[in-house]
């Protein structure tokens, strides 16, 4: 910061600042001493003057050290040097054209060297293009002088002033010393600037360096973060698919009402824990940004009544009126987009709605905006009637973990993951979440998608009849458990007792695969994360065998630990299906009958 210089102020110590650059600091530096070098000099010229006798020039002697003891007080109070060096210079013009046209008649040693001064000043202090300008104005008064001269002798009416060599002498060792000071100041600033950029380059080098190092750590930590929590997740999972496959035996055993009830907390609160595990793996997985979209075929319509159909049972387990409206015109629509994803949304927007309405309506809506030849822009809504969101916290409920106020988590439960994962999958997409709440009246949570449409033709596939009518002989079907977790066999033993199946175990993909050699399997279950040899590896060995049967045996993935990406793995590696753990024992029968069915 510049210091307050006061009118009295001649320490050039007030009027420097770091604000200034090294070059305008060494400018005002410059200014300062040459101001003091010209006193002394235009002082001693002038006493050497007064002593001669030479009145006109003892007087203009006299108006220049008056004008460079002004331009040192203006300095010193303000360091206006821009202003000041074009002050001297049109100075110096006056002059040098005063010595050559009036007072010499002549061009002397003492013009050349105040031309050189000049020159030298002009583009030290005020760069190229005044620097180019005063050097042209005073080479220009000495060539037309000279020029004048050549042709006839140059005469005007005043008498050439002669002064004394001592003058001359005084005058031509100032000039010289000017030069050097001016000289020397100039070369000390560049070197200064020079090291000082070396000092910066240095310095910047070193930033650099402790930056990659500090990027590298972050991406460490990171990675260590998310392998931890994959890890923490699969064995998280493991002992929670235990509790709630056994809850589902249970269940399934025709327990007394009063023990379904407790089953039923039991499996429910399982369940909930898994979502919460799922919900913070998930968004772990999104802000490393390992969220791979994608791009395959699918029917809206089927898909908002598959999220929608265990909703409405929510729903009206709470007594609220639920309504689902999908525009006319996606009906038998073929889109290409990202059906898990958009699930994952639209189921969290409606499990809140109902979560947070205690009475009144759910409506659910997917309408078509614009259908030009191959992309349909649709726009979904979930309205409900419930408590709303009060509104300085409708940008606060989509950060991770926030919920509006403490009194939601006591009341509702839930992580506060649900909004802000959503966001981050609208946002990676380039889409953005509309909010309209009202407290006390309701809320609607609304985005816009766009999606290519494919040109096939498609007719809506009849529900899985083969499944229904494929439940005759199961008994007989000769199933393969590739599964490590004694507690899960146990569990798939038990489950598939319950359907008279007993499966043969291979505790890893090694000895799955032997087995697959040496027996004959209808079905393979393969869990993925396995020792000695993974799920992934084990079907690729099988896929690879000579005999075309066993190569083509169907084998349906057992998935615990990724949530998204393991869908497309799973068909590179070769297997038919998956089902994800804890899983519904219909839903893998369905499967399993599916596959066999085909095979
Ligand atoms: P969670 O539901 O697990 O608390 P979310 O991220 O899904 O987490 O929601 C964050 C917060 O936003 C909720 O705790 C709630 O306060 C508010 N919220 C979300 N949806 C609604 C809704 N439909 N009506 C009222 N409040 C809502």
């Amino acid at each position: 910061m510049t210091k307050k210089a006061g009118f009295f102020n001649l320490s050039i110590n007030k009027i420097l600042s770091n604000d200034q650059s090294i070059l305008d600091q060494a400018r005002i530096r410059l200014l300062y001493y040459g101001l003091g070098l010209v006193f002394i000099a235009i002082a001693a010229l002038l006493s050497n003057l007064y002593y001669q006798d030479q009145p006109i020039l003892t007087i203009m002697a006299g108006a220049l050290l008056i004008a460079s003891v002004m331009f040192f007080k203006l300095l010193t109070y303000k360091p206006r040097w821009k202003f000041i060096s074009h002050g001297l210079l049109v100075l110096a013009t006056i002059v040098n054209l005063g010595d050559v046209y009036l007072i010499f008649q002549t061009v002397n040693i003492i013009t050349v060297q105040m031309v050189i001064l000049v020159i030298i000043f002009s583009f030290y202090m005020l760069g190229q293009a005044y620097g180019l300008f005063y050097s042209i104005i005073n080479l220009g008064i000495v060539l037309v002088f000279l020029t004048l001269q050549y042709n006839s002798p140059y005469v005007i009416q005043l008498k050439p002033e002669q002064v004394d060599q001592s003058t001359v002498i005084i005058a031509i060792f100032a000039n010289f010393l000017l030069l050097m000071y001016i000289h020397g100041h100039f070369s000390n600033a560049f070197y200064k600037n020079i090291k000082q950029l070396k000092k910066t380059s240095d310095d910047q080098g070193d930033l650099n360096i402790k930056l990659e190092n500090a990027i590298e750590k972050a991406e460490k930590s990171s990675q260590a973060k998310s392998e931890f929590l994959a890890t923490m997740s699969h064995e998280v999972r493991t002992p929670l698919n235990a509790v709630i496959g056994m809850s589902n035996l249970l269940l399934m055993s025709n327990p007394r009402n009063d023990q379904k009830e407790n089953l039923e907390i039991l499996k429910f609160s399982a369940s909930n824990l898994l979502a919460i595990v799922n919900d913070v793996l998930d968004f772990n997985k999104i802000e490393s940004g390992r969220v791979v979209f994608e791009n395959t075929s699918f029917n809206l319509v089927e898909l908002m009544q598959n999220v929608c159909g265990a909703q409405k049972i929510k729903a009206k387990e709470k007594a609220l009126t639920f309504s689902l409206d999908i525009d006319s015109a996606l009906n038998e629509k073929i889109l290409f987009g990202d059906p898990t994803r958009i699930t994952q949304i639209i189921f969290n927007l409606v499990s809140n709605a109902i979560k947070f309405t205690k009475q009144g309506n759910i409506w659910v809506k997917a309408t078509c905006l614009e259908d030009r030849h191959n992309t349909l822009t649709v726009n979904f809504s979930v309205k409900d009637t419930g408590i709303g969101i009060a509104p300085d916290n409708l940008d606060t409920i989509f950060e991770p973990f926030a919920q509006e106020s403490i009194t939601s988590t006591r009341q509702y439960g839930g992580t506060g993951l649900g909004l802000a994962i959503i966001k981050r999958l609208l946002e990676l997409q380039g889409l953005k979440m509309d909010v309209h709440s009202k407290i006390g009246q309701g809320s609607e949570f609304s985005f816009t998608m766009e999606f290519p449409v494919s040109t096939e033709i498609h007719a809506l596939e009849t529900e899985a009849e083969p499944a229904i009518k494929a439940k005759n002989n199961l008994s007989n079907l000769r199933v393969l458990i590739a599964e490590d977790n004694m507690v899960n066999v146990m569990l798939m033993k038990k489950l598939f007792s319950k359907w008279n199946m007993t499966p043969t175990i291979a505790e890893n993909g090694e000895s799955a695969i032997q087995m697959v050699q040496y027996g004959n399997f209808d079905i393979i279950l393969m869990d993925l994360q396995m020792p000695v040899l993974n799920g992934f590896d084990a079907a690729m060995e099988i896929r690879k065998m000579p005999d075309t049967k066993k190569a083509n045996i169907p084998i349906i993935a057992l998935t615990a630990s990724a949530l998204f990406d393991i869908r497309e793995r799973v068909f590179n590696s070769g297997m038919n299906d998956y089902v994800s753990k804890p899983f519904k024992p219909e839903d893998l029968l369905q499967k399993i009958q599916n596959l066999v069915m085909l095979a």
